[in-house]
């Protein structure tokens, strides 16, 4: 069975998978390593968004 057929459920969004929707699968840390289904460019592992890079930048000057 499947990572997406064990979960029913994006890990990254947590929205349902279309029955044979095609799946990403990500690898996650924790404890080991396990195997989670993620729509097509979803990923719990979302980039740092440039805003937040900025964001922080400016804390830490001002710190
Ligand atoms: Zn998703």
């Amino acid at each position: 069975m499947s990572a997406a057929q064990r979960q029913r459920t994006c890990a990254a969004c947590g929205g349902p998978f279309e029955p044979g929707e095609r799946t990403d699968l990500e690898t996650v840390m924790a404890g080991g390593i396990l195997y989670v289904a993620v729509h097509p460019h979803h990923s719990t592992h979302p980039p740092r968004r440039e805003a937040d890079i900025a964001e922080r930048l400016a804390a830490d000057t001002a710190a």
